[in-house]
């Protein structure tokens, strides 16, 4: 059985699953938006764990994730994807954007995640088109997840009116 897709309103910092996954940029040092809500609301945890990560590897490059603790977070784990910045749609932006989605299950599933909450990745400072990422974003996770038997709820939490009511007709459609 391949997991259950819900889109709700809210803020992606408050939910009860086992990961949630953070847009973040590639410094992995905290931003705006999202990332900087989930890094408040974490507390220092994750940022050493990100620095940690930096000081291994370097810099995350766009597409791929990476897994820290949830800290004082009520999910496990945040993985931190890294969105492509839109710049007109010739630069493979519909590419990266997908492989933020399918690179963050599959991380997750090598972490016994059984629940994830994805916000709408490079949607807002990264100027994203919503409609598109909509599409690329439930495309991307209705495939990989029929690759993963372990994964039984996905949640994307809309921040905006305009992602919550794009997600929500196309979800089944
Ligand atoms: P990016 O740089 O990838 O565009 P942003 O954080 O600017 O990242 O925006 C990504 C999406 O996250 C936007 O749709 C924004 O509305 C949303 N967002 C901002 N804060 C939160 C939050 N606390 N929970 C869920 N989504 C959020």
């Amino acid at each position: 059985m391949t997991a259950r897709i819900e889109i709700i309103r809210g803020d992606i910092t408050q939910q009860n699953v086992d990961a949630i996954v953070n847009a973040a940029n590639t410094s992995l040092m905290g931003g705006s938006g999202v990332d900087g809500a989930i890094h408040r609301a974490g507390g220092p945890a994750i940022l050493e764990e990100c620095r940690a990560i930096v000081a291994r590897q370097g810099k995350c490059p766009a597409g791929e994730a990476v897994i820290t603790t949830g800290g004082l977070l009520p999910a496990r784990f945040v993985i931190h994807t890294v969105g492509p910045v839109w710049n007109g749609g010739k630069k493979k932006e519909a590419m990266v954007l997908s492989n933020c989605y399918r690179n963050s299950l599959q991380l997750a599933a090598t972490h016994a995640v059984n629940s994830i909450a994805f916000p709408n990745i490079s949607t807002g400072v990264y100027r994203f088109p919503k409609p598109e990422a909509a599409d690329i974003a439930l495309t991307t996770v209705k495939e990989v997840l029929t690759q993963l038997e372990s994964m039984e709820r996905l949640l994307f939490v809309c921040f905006d009116e305009d992602n919550y009511n794009l997600y929500s007709s196309r979800l089944n459609s």
